[in-house]
């Protein structure tokens, strides 16, 4: 296969854009097409740690991801009744190291910003991708004339639409982590700031945070269930009448929460779910962040492997003179850091939803020993040493 000068990308999110970015750095053409029909901003809280804090820093965002930061330091855990049960600072909870949040619209935002040069096709999406000539990939989009490219990558998240068409359906690729995650902007009636406040009955979790860059409350509705079902392909007004039949009547504002999620303009519900593949490309189609590998945001690090894997693909393009050589080097550099990230999340449900009432319990005593155990060393370093489990050679 020959070098790649032409790239296309699915999905103008978080990988996309940073890709972008590094493609046009690297004197190569890139086309984002994204099916929404603006750049989408708002959202909720995202985390950039460790190497990836390093890839932000090389783009030139570092400051202006710092000046956008959520500025959330504290978290507590409250009863039913609204008492604090446990306290501690969140850089604690996202295991100490190197760590910044940002809303993920904001930093859709910077990314943005940063791959200007790039064409962007909004409102449209892959319809067919055709690779019998061999040496191109012709894409059909739904609103536009077939074209040929050098290399077409699938950074359209978790429900990838290139993974689809080139890989087949999501399913064989899906493990499901045992649970649904729901967030949606709520009004901000506690009054909280730079504060997130977690409640817990067995095996559910309410969280409601509130950042100054941001209108209103963010809310958080988790919850833990062995079967996966068919609820988070139902409609919203479904999904939102399954949250009411799983935590009405939970305790402290969860139905305040529930009545104000009615109303919310941007609802999201999904399972908890990973993306587990062989291999990340098929000829000249490659996958990328969520697409190849999402860890589920019981990880705490889409965003990270989204950005760091932008600058490995970038990268390997650049560097070789064979598109399959750069595709196999991008994914062997990607799997080991991919790998112990998604591992993270096999703990997060646990945590963050223990499914008794002594579990519960139990899990608040370790939030509240965990500045001692800091001090004495003994935190868990399973987090800090995965954000970090990648070397980034030099641009
Ligand atoms: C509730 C929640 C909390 C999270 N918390 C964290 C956290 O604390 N820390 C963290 O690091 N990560 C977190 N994540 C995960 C993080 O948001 C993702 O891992 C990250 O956004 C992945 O980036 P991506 O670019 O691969 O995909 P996405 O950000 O999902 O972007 C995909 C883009 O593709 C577009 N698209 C989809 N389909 C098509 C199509 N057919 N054609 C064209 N475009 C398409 C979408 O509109 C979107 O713009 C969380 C996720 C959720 C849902």
């Amino acid at each position: 296969m020959t070098a790649v000068r032409n790239v296309l990308i699915s999905g103008a999110g978080i990988a996309g854009p940073a890709l972008a970015h590094w493609l046009q750095r690297h004197g190569i053409r890139a086309t984002l097409v994204e099916k929404a029909p603006e750049a989408r901003t708002g959202g909720y809280a995202v985390d950039l740690r460790g190497a990836a804090v390093d890839v932000a820093e090389r783009m030139g965002l570092l400051d202006r991801v710092r000046a956008a930061a959520t500025g959330i330091t504290r978290a507590s855990v409250v009863d039913a009744r609204g008492r604090t049960r446990a306290g501690f600072p969140t850089g604690l909870a996202a295991g100490e190291g190197r760590s910044l949040e940002i809303l993920r619209g904001d930093l859709v935002g910077l990314l943005h910003d940063a791959a200007d040069a790039a064409e962007y096709r909004y409102g449209d999406a892959v319809a067919a991708l055709d690779q019998s000539s061999g040496d191109a990939v012709l894409a059909s989009f739904q609103g536009a004339e077939a074209e040929p490219y050098d290399l077409v990558v699938g950074a359209d998240g978790l429900h990838s639409n290139v993974r689809a068409l080139a890989f087949g359906p999501e399913r064989p690729y899906r493990r499901f982590l045992g649970g649904y995650v729901s967030i949606a902007t709520v009004g901000d009636h506690l009054g909280l700031s730079g504060e997130v406040r977690l409640f817990n009955t067995p095996g559910r979790l309410v969280g409601l945070y509130r950042t100054p860059r941001a209108e209103g409350a963010k809310a958080l509705l988790l919850h833990r269930t062995p079967h996966e079902t068919d609820v988070d392909r139902r409609t919203p007004a479904e999904q939102r009448e399954h949250l009411r039949a799983v935590f009405a009547g939970a305790g402290w504002e969860t139905d305040r929460i529930l009545s104000m999620m009615e109303d919310s303009p941007d609802f999201y519900f999904d399972s908890v779910t990973q993306i587990a593949m062989d291999g990340w490309s098929r000829g000249r189609v490659v996958l990328l962040g969520d697409a190849a590998h999402c860890p589920s945001p019981m990880s705490g690090q889409g965003t990270s492997l989204a950005l760091v894997g932008a600058y490995v693909l970038a990268q390997e393009l650049a560097r070789r003179t064979d598109a399959a050589t750069a595709l196999a080097a991008y994914e062997r550099r990607m799997r080991p850091y991919a790998a112990a990230n998604q591992a993270i999340a096999d703990d997060g449900l646990a945590f963050l939803a223990p499914r008794t009432g002594f579990g519960i319990g139990a899990r608040n005593a370790l939030l509240r020993s965990a500045p001692l155990l800091k001090l004495l060393g003994r935190l868990d370093r399973k987090v800090p040493r995965a954000v970090e489990a990648i070397e980034l050679d030099t641009p």
